[in-house]
């Protein structure tokens, strides 16, 4: 018989039977979907599972001895005969029970005899009080020195002391996996494929991979376990830094038009007109951009930084740079608030600069077009239009910026803004806006900090530059949690703050987890489902009568989210950012997280969160980026009913005590798993991390991206390492599968 092959399908090794039930419960089609399927934990001969830890509803596989076997009669309605029912407890060295009911099965007290140990497996029940499994799946265990006779099938004897518990289904019962695996096992050939090359392996004391999959699934001791796993998660981070090398090197070759500016142009003029001194972090990534412009392939920069660090000055002076060379520039936001802000904001700053053609215009200027979905027609005419004879030299818009309509005279630099993947495809519609085959140079910001693993795997295709300055002078933001509940008076002092910050100049912001008016899908899922209570959440629309009413009624309240049309939005956004110096001007905006990313309204101190509970920690940090952005002091009030000591109220504590954007996205990343780190959009993950977590193996992250661009640098078809080759084939099939599921 040929050896097996890692690519085999699994009916012609286990049988039809067993391979369509790995198939349908576990998705495991190949010899190797079978041999990555990891044991979730290991079971120790005589080590009993810890039966109190069990959770109603779980599927587990428990290691128990019986206890206890009794038979009791019953009356079967159905029947209406009597029939016999087996109650089985089985215990743990804790004493903790379970049971174990069969219904009208009492031949099954021959092998399930007190004192014998087992694997039970099945759905965790509760019936009067007490869990259970109803017609547990099981196998009873050898014990050393136990007569295992040949009728009795159901005692398996383990060789090693560890026992693997496989993720399993009713079907497929843990220890059916692991027959199955040992099967597959036998059959593989002594010199299977390694996707890691050997140079590397012995670089980084890796294991082979037939040595690390025989260790994971049969081991002997807990050493074996950890020697493998490293090495399978070596596996799971060098396949995917490869494909990102990969990426990032078909980009590199790609063309670009090099944009060196000519001096004494807008850049030049612009920075004289700043009103305040870049930071020493904007110089450098200044530098950085302006060298990465100037080369003949595109850029593709990542650009994160601490909320508030100043990203959009550093994104405007690379825009004006490539405009100064005879290029337009395009920065794409993801809504439409954003977008018109970004359009306000960088027209004011531009000042006499952005108005080519106008009286007043300076001799050096440009034009700053906005394009958004919801133009009217006219305005959308005018703006396609000045965007495809390059008046515009700056274009402000939202996605629909990438539509096939818009045409640009000369596109050179494209920034994308805050949070959204941009992803390949988007990458292929701009390419397709740019001059002959030559492709814009692309800068990506980050609204949100995201620690160093994350960014070198969801953004790994990408150069990444950090800003962690921030510009000098500014006042703190402190930041405390109100207890609603518990001091009910600290809340109402919030609302009287906000009065006197208002009768001295400030302005504020109260942000609520949902809209109201009536039943209404969520604007965001800031809820955290698992403590959601029976109170909906606070709601902008109930809470602004109320305000309006009584606490707030002393200053011009505004109201913003995401159902109004764009035109009012923009009109409230304008209101707020004039001030209240301005005659229509807003003082106090009520408003979802629609304010979350972005907004800048230097002159906003102070910042109440109602129901903070409800946010996520990058989120809440994110919303106290809002203020401190001036010169006086701020202040953030988490307004929450969570008691203390629960971790609903422990999160919103940890994002009183530190300012640290990036320790707090860490913090947020732990607490989900490891799927939503990635995103969804970050697809082909589901199942090609199982052993990597993004931000405990940063060591072996760090290294296999740095194998793996060096070796996609000696040999970028991967010709050497065939079996590396179709691992990355195997994932972006995956990747693909997934795509066309969501689209
Ligand atoms: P973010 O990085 O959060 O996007 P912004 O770019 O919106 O931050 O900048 C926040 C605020 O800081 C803006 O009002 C901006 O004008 C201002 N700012 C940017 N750079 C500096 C600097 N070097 N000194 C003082 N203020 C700055
Ligand atoms: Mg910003």
């Amino acid at each position: 018989m040929a050896p097996l092959r890692m690519t085999d399908r699994l009916a012609p090794v286990l049988g039809a039977r067993t391979a369509q039930a790995l198939e349908k419960g576990l998705g495991l089609r190949t010899v190797e979907d079978l041999l990555r399927h990891y044991p979730r934990r290991y079971a120790e001969r005589g080590q009993l599972t810890d039966l109190g830890q069990l959770q109603v509803d779980e599927h587990v596989t428990v290691l128990a001895r019986i206890a206890r076997v009794d038979r009791r009669p019953y009356r079967d309605r159905r029947t209406g005969r009597n029939a016999d029912r087996l109650e089985v407890v089985v215990t743990d060295s804790t004493g903790a029970t379970l049971t174990l009911t069969f219904f009208k099965q009492a031949w099954r007290e021959r092998e399930l005899r007190v004192g014998r140990s087992g694997l039970f497996s099945g759905k965790v029940g509760s019936f009067r009080g007490s869990r259970q499994l109803t017609h547990p799946e099981y196998q009873i265990i050898a014990e050393s020195g136990d007569e295992v006779s040949g009728d009795d099938d159901t005692v398996a004897r383990y060789a090693g002391a560890l026992i693997p518990v496989y993720p399993a289904t009713a079907q497929m019962p843990s220890w059916r996996v692991a027959s199955s695996i040992g099967l597959v096992i036998d059959q593989l050939p002594d010199d299977l494929d390694d996707p890691i090359p050997p140079e590397t392996r012995a670089r980084h004391g890796l294991a082979g991979l037939r040595t690390a999959l025989v260790a994971v699934h049969r081991p002997d001791h807990r050493d074996d376990v950890a020697r493998a796993r490293e090495r399978l998660r070596w596996d799971e981070a060098f396949v995917l830094q490869t494909v990102l090398a990969q990426r990032r090197a078909s980009a590199a070759a790609l063309p670009a038009v090099p944009r060196v500016p000519a001096a004494g142009g807008l850049l030049d003029a612009f920075d004289l007109r700043l009103p305040f001194t870049l930071t020493k972090g904007q110089v450098t990534l200044g530098d950085v951009l302006a060298a990465d412009l100037a080369r003949t392939h595109p850029m593709h920069r990542l650009l994160q930084g601490e909320v508030g660090s100043g990203k959009t000055v550093v994104a405007l002076r690379a825009m004006l740079a490539v405009v100064d060379a005879g290029g337009q520039a395009a920065l794409l936001a993801p809504t439409e608030v954003l977008a018109q802000q970004h359009h306000r904001s960088i027209t004011r700053m531009l000042g006499p600069l952005a108005e080519r053609g106008m009286l007043g215009g300076a001799e050096v200027s440009t034009r700053v077009e906005l394009l958004t979905g919801s133009l009217s027609a006219a305005r959308r005419r005018e703006s396609l239009l000045a965007i495809a004879s390059g008046d515009a030299g700056l274009v402000v818009g939202t996605h629909a910026l990438l539509e096939e309509r818009v045409s640009f005279a000369d596109l050179a630099l494209v920034v994308v803004d805050e949070q959204h993947r941009f992803g390949v495809e988007q990458r292929a519609a701009l390419a397709a806006k740019s001059r002959d085959d030559s492709r814009p140079h692309v800068l990506v910001m980050t609204a949100t900090p995201i620690p160093r693993t994350v960014a070198m795997t969801v953004f790994g295709d990408l150069e990444v530059s950090t800003l962690t300055e921030l510009p000098a002078g500014r006042a703190a933001v402190a930041t405390h949690v109100v207890p609603a509940l518990e001091r009910p008076g600290h809340l109402s002092r919030a609302w009287s703050r906000i009065v006197e910050e208002v009768a001295a100049g400030r302005q504020a912001y109260v942000v609520c987890p949902r809209i109201g008016g009536d039943a209404e899908p969520e604007e965001d899922a800031a809820a955290d489902e698992a403590e959601a209570e029976s109170r909906p959440p606070i709601a902008v629309l109930d809470l602004v009568a109320e305000l309006v009413a009584g606490a707030l009624a002393p200053v011009r309240v505004g109201v913003l989210h995401g159902r109004l049309p764009a035109e009012e939005k923009d009109d409230v956004m304008r209101r707020f950012a004039a001030g209240p110096a301005s005659g229509d001007g807003i003082d106090v905006l009520v408003a979802t997280t629609v304010v979350e990313v972005g907004v800048d309204v230097p002159n906003a101190t102070v910042m109440v969160v109602m129901d903070a509970d409800r946010f996520g920690v990058s989120q809440l940090h994110q919303l106290r980026g809002r203020v401190g952005r001036g010169e006086h002091a701020a202040l953030c009030l988490l307004v929450t009913e969570a008691g203390p000591g629960t971790p609903a109220r422990e999160r919103l504590e940890a994002v009183a005590a530190t300012a640290d954007g990036f320790e707090l996205a860490r913090l947020d990343l732990e607490q989900r798993r490891e799927g939503d780190v990635l995103g969804a959009s970050q697809s082909g993950t589901r199942s090609s991390l199982r052993m990597l977590a993004v931000l405990r193996d940063e060591d072996v992250i760090e290294a296999a991206r740095l194998e793996a661009t060096d070796l996609v640098a000696a040999d970028p078809d991967l010709a050497g390492t065939p079996a590396l080759a179709r691992a990355i084939a195997a994932l972006l099939d995956e990747e693909r599968a997934d795509y066309l599921e969501k689209s």
